[in-house]
């Protein structure tokens, strides 16, 4: 029997679309107050949205009248004709946020327009207004999302942990700031300020603002225009990109998309500039005529559609070319700039822009410039009993000369000839097993103590390390969580540097580490091998070992030896070779 639903249960279920979690509603609250043009929103959080989301704004606020029907489903104000479809500016278009939200928790609105003398506040519950009475409020909105899925318990048991629905408000927080820097944003968690925003004039100040003033120096300026899009912001210095996600962002007309594509174009952009397993900070804004770009998609996903896409990506990945040519640190890059893709007005859409050519220098390398005194760590190494010793170890000679080889290779004799070692994946074995062994053991590595020093963390930060407390110890850390939200670090695993430089290199990558693991499974084996892993590669990375003293040289082969698997570094490649007598003779044949 076909029965139509009624209407609490197909809301509840057209709620799934659009209410995922606690940040979706403060996305939505968020857009609405800012499609009402709104200056100054605050956001007021408890318990990770779980039990208040709270958004004020100073907008054009609603009449009683308004009020009433803003949670009926399709109600909207933005919309009134199939052909305002394709040219729509708002956020919301659809009329279907709050529907959704009323569906499925308690919600109080307060409002007043500006219109009118007084204002209004109105319960829902289920979907269903409650009461309506005339209250005194300033003119705006404050719209409280109280008890979020408390009548769909398995959505509520759907739930990340605190810190992780917590990190998702943070990521809909930053979005929505750094596409509207004019407008003033507070965010409150638990009682407690996490950001004040102040409007500001430009996307630059904004990212100050939001992502620490050290990312000053970092940012290269975008800024390109060709008649199908321009694309203007920000992105990293080569030097800069580290192993963490949560820098990169897409905007279209001032909304935030994901687009695996573009970021190709990105990544591109810095082929040979970085290390393979890093990623470029970006901040990327794209302005183009709406009916171009296709956003009239599914409300919780936030892919876009370009009409031109392979252009895009094309002047993408020039536009960021030219950044990082720009920057002076990096010379060698060079553009003809007859060869940059159209710009003018009269573009033909048929014809895809040719890349420039980029001449890059191949010994160019930004990390040289730069070189790096923070991995001498062997000298910390407590003298290790060596046992196990391969084969080819014992044929060596004892006290048998070491010649470090290009800052990369130990070269030294042996019975059948000579034996190569590989540095840094000798050094990242070594470091892989430490960590891994302490992990497994849950004993504390030994770590090397350090003036305390303070860093500051990002609210993202603070919530992964404070999530993931407990494995700390265990991985060499010794950290004190300060009131203000950052940290003292006392002590560091060995393989960084006891430095201010090397705790907050090694925080960023623990961070790094954390985002990608699942929350609270530290003890999971392969959970323990991927940290192991990415602390020994991210210890080693870009190092130098040109200084490396002949007593370092043997203790580093000593250690390797004493490794079990010493012939692979655990992130791949061969940690040494031999070349025998053979091999010279054939040679010199
Ligand atoms: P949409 O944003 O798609 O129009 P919503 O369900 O998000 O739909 O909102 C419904 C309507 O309620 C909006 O079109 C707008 O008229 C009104 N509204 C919602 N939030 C606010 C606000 N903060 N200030 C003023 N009006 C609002
Ligand atoms: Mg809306």
């Amino acid at each position: 029997m076909i029965k139509v639903l009624p209407p609490s249960i197909s809301n509840l279920i057209a709620a799934g679309e659009v209410v995922q979690r606690p940040a979706s509603v403060v996305k939505e609250l968020v857009e609405n107050s800012i499609d009402a043009l709104a200056e100054n929103i605050t956001i007021t959080i408890e318990d990770s949205g779980r039990t208040l989301i709270r958004v004020t704004d100073d907008g054009c606020g609603m009449s009683p009248e308004e009020a009433k029907i803003c949670f009926e489903r399709h109600a909207t104000s933005k919309i009134s004709s199939a052909t305002d479809l394709t040219s729509i500016m708002t956020y919301g278009f659809r009329g279907e946020a709050l529907a959704s939200i009323a569906a499925v928790s308690e919600v109080r609105l307060t409002t007043r327009s500006k219109n009118d003398e007084t204002g209004s506040r109105t319960v829902f519950r289920e979907s269903v207004m409650t009461s309506q009475e005339e209250v005194a409020a300033p003119v705006g909105t404050d719209i409280q999302v109280c008890n979020l899925f408390y009548n769909v318990p398995a959505r509520r048991k759907f739930l990340k942990s605190d810190a992780s629905e917590w990190r998702q408000i943070l990521g809909e927080f930053s979005r929505v700031a750094l596409c509207r820097p004019e407008v003033a944003l507070r965010l409150v968690h638990n009682k407690k300020e996490v950001f004040n925003l102040h409007s500001v004039r430009n996307v630059k100040q904004r990212i100050l603002d939001l992502e620490g003033k050290d990312l000053h120096k970092e940012l290269l300026d975008v800024d390109t225009t060709t008649s199908i899009v321009s694309v203007s912001g920000f992105v990293g210095r080569p030097e800069s990109a580290r192993k963490r996600s949560g820098f990169q962002y897409f905007f279209v007309n001032g909304r935030f998309f994901k687009s695996p594509y573009l970021h190709k174009a990105v990544m591109k952009a810095y082929e040979n500039l970085i290390p393979e397993d890093a990623a470029p900070s970006y901040y990327l804004f794209f302005e183009t005529d709406p009916t171009t770009v296709d956003i009239n998609i599914h409300p919780a996903k936030t892919e876009v559609k370009f009409e031109a896409e392979s252009d895009v990506f094309t002047i993408v990945q020039a536009a960021v070319r030219e950044a990082l040519g720009n920057g002076s640190f990096m010379p060698s890059i060079d553009f003809e700039h007859n060869q940059y893709p159209d710009v003018s007005a009269d573009f033909p859409r048929d014809r895809v822009p040719q890349m420039p050519k980029v001449k890059i220098d191949p010994s160019f390398n930004p990390f040289k410039t730069a070189p790096r005194e923070d991995m001498d760590f062997i000298d910390t190494l407590p003298p290790e009993p060596v046992k196990g010793y391969s084969k080819i170890f014992e044929d060596s000679y004892s006290g048998s000369p070491l010649l470090v080889i290009a800052g990369r290779y130990i070269v030294t004799p042996i019975r059948s000839g000579m034996m190569v070692v590989h540095i840094r994946r000798a050094k990242e074995r070594i470091l892989y097993d430490r960590y891994l062994r302490s992990l497994d053991e849950a004993s504390p590595i030994s770590h090397q103590a350090m003036f305390p020093c303070s860093i500051a963390l990002s609210p993202e930060q603070n919530s992964l390390l404070t999530e993931n407390a407990n494995a700390l110890p265990a991985l060499g850390f010794c950290v004190e969580f300060t009131e203000e939200g950052g940290l003292n670090v006392l002590a560091l695993p060995e393989g960084y540097c006891s430095s201010e430089e090397g705790a907050k290199k090694a925080i960023e990558d623990l961070c790094a580490i954390f985002a990608e693991s699942p929350s609270n499974q530290m003890l999971r084996a392969e959970v323990r091998h991927g940290i192991a892993l990415k602390m020994a590669q991210s210890a080693t990375r870009n190092s130098s070992y040109k200084n490396l003293s002949h007593t370092e040289a043997q203790l580093t082969i000593d250690t390797l030896f004493a490794c079990p698997g010493n012939e692979y570094a655990p992130g791949g490649g061969r940690c040494f070779c031999t070349i025998n007598e053979k091999d010279i003779d054939s040679r010199l044949s």
